[in-house]
């Protein structure tokens, strides 16, 4: 659907990728018009159309907003921070955020430098993460070094302190690859290292999950993250995972939770319209919200489910610090031997 016309640079170290991510008559794909918003229309250097704040009205309150600031360290942190940040989390696709945000969120993190957290995934550290979130922008949650959130954090944690990701050179497959960890997984797994995706242009390899172009018995790890709430069949999605996973190998399975969290994961592919399933999914383009029944369907694509609480052994202190959740729980899918 989207057009994507990519071209890619190195600016300080970041690569950018640049693609036309709208069409002249996106009006009738909202995810184009979604996808055309912000940062990603506003550096597109090989486009005819004109930048039109008729269709993009989002960034004038932002700006207006931003206006208002002395630029101090602690006005930096202020409610009008906390909206930009929200808008932009709201109308532009995190793949594309992580893309061209992440030079202005380093020159942000010049505000937040100070002692009081650590990244453990770039190692910087600062007074405070910024905040993020869609609606309700949540304290000490972004990195701006690496763009890293509670959740990435507390994975690296666990693959750093509970497995051998770190001490081994393994065959990888990272699904809708994470900005923050492509880099330090690259260099640890060189080669053995593959990033797959449908359409992020952060990927290497064009892929469905539910049909993954690689022979069983191929991957050490597979690491899929905030995928599967995405996806038509995420069953059939976890056996394929399965099924390119080595005996004994594994995969780390994060799905977002909603409270309340239902009994029953309740899905419902004939919700199309993106504001009925932001209102019923939690967010536009998912299409299930998972219940406390997940571990389940974690164990009926055949792979054996560790619902681990690994995050409630750090102290509050140190959560804080690391800037993770306590209560969220990593879900592990392994393989039998
Ligand atoms: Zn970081």
């Amino acid at each position: 659907m989207c057009k994507n016309t990519n071209f890619r640079f190195q600016i300080a170290g970041y690569n950018i990728v640049v693609g036309k991510v709208f069409n002249r008559n996106f009006a009738a794909w909202p995810c184009e018009a979604q996808s055309a918003t912000g940062l990603s229309a506003a550096i597109q250097p090989d486009s005819h159309r004109a930048w039109d704040f008729r269709y993009y009205p989002w960034p004038m309150p932002a700006l207006r907003s931003l206006g208002t600031l002395k630029p101090t360290a602690r006005n930096l942190s202020l409610r009008p921070m906390k909206t930009l940040i929200s808008l932009l989390i709201r109308f532009v696709p995190r793949k594309y955020l992580q893309l061209f945000s992440g030079l202005g969120l380093k020159a942000l993190g010049i505000f937040y430098m100070g002692n009081k957290v650590e990244c453990p995934i770039c190692k910087n550290h600062y007074r405070q993460f910024l905040p993020y979130g869609r609606i309700n922008p949540r304290p000490n949650a972004l990195c701006p070094g690496c763009l890293s959130l509670e959740r990435h954090r507390l994975i690296w944690l666990y693959l750093q302190q509970k497995t051998n990701f770190f001490q081994q050179k393994l065959k990888v497959l990272h699904i809708a690859p994470e900005h923050c960890f492509m880099k330090p997984f690259e260099a640890q797994h060189g080669e053995g290292y593959i990033t797959a995706d449908i359409e992020s242009p952060l990927a290497k390899v064009k892929m469905d999950i539910h049909e993954i172009p690689f022979g069983e018995n191929h991957f050490d790890v597979v690491l899929c993250n905030h995928v599967l709430e995405h996806v038509k069949d995420d069953i059939k999605a976890m056996r394929e995972i399965r099924r390119v996973l080595k005996p004994g190998g594994w995969a780390i399975l994060q799905v977002p939770f909603f409270s309340p969290v239902p009994d029953v994961t309740f899905e419902d592919n004939s919700i199309t319209d993106p504001r009925e399933r932001e209102k019923i999914f939690g967010q536009d383009d998912h299409v299930r919200m998972f219940g406390k029944d997940y571990s389940k369907r974690i164990a009926s694509a055949g792979l054996q489910t560790d619902a681990n609480t690994f995050a409630s052994d750090f102290t509050v202190e140190k959560t804080t610090y690391f800037g993770i959740e306590s209560k969220e729980v990593l879900y592990v899918g392994r393989k039998d031997q």
